[in-house]
């Protein structure tokens, strides 16, 4: 298996993590139809493969489709040994899709909660944001369901979540603006309705 010049690309890698997953032609014929439209020839050598190979990076991009990231979330400990103070994951990266343009949304993410007896593993909380963010979203919607997953099923004090993000669609095309990022958050519980427990955890959070 070779390294494609110039994007990065390793085949052997791709090839272990998505396998030989068999792409329909209706799907190929798609993306060659995009690729004519947008000025370029897909029958090149250059671009002969790259309907499978935009397919399944497509595949992985939307990987959250296939699961509910409640899941990460089922296994829980009691025993947090008189601990009640906040948890803070902080500078999670990630990366997402914009339901609206398809381009990327690079950025990370703060999860924040205040345990009520029951506290998860500290990478769970990861789990449950990338299981959201590879989807197609918009960053106030990936941000609420972060928030609403982790309050529905670790039911704690309170549960804060802040995103920030850049968006390809505005770094890369439209406005024109690098650089330029996005913040949304979301609270729950306590750090909602308690303005001491949420300037306690948006400074924990770095904000
Ligand atoms: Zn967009």
């Amino acid at each position: 298996m070779s390294k494609l010049p110039g994007c990065g690309h390793d085949e052997a890698d791709e090839d272990a993590l998505r396998g030989k997953m068999p792409v329909p032609d209706d799907v190929q014929e798609a993306i060659r139809t995009l690729l004519r439209w947008a000025g370029d020839d897909p029958t090149r050598e250059g671009l002969r493969d790259t309907p499978k190979r935009v397919a399944r990076a497509w595949a992985e991009y939307c990987q959250g489709f296939q699961e509910d990231p409640a899941i990460h979330l089922s296994r829980t400990f009691e025993e947090v040994g008189g601990y009640d103070e906040i948890v803070v994951l902080k500078d999670i990266p990630f990366q997402s899709h914009c339901e609206h343009h398809m381009a990327p949304i690079t950025g990370k993410a703060a999860i924040a909660y205040l345990p009520k007896n029951r506290v998860v593993g500290i990478s769970k909380l990861a789990r449950v944001l990338h299981g959201y963010a590879r989807r197609l979203q918009i960053q106030e919607r990936l941000t609420a369901e972060v928030a609403q997953c982790i309050w529905d099923h670790l039911q704690p004090e309170g549960v804060a979540v802040v995103i920030e993000a850049q968006h390809g669609c505005m770094t890369g095309r439209g406005v024109r603006t690098p650089g330029v990022g996005m913040v949304t958050s979301r609270l729950h519980g306590c750090f909602l309705a308690d303005s001491r427990s949420r300037k306690e955890v948006m400074s924990l959070m770095g904000y």
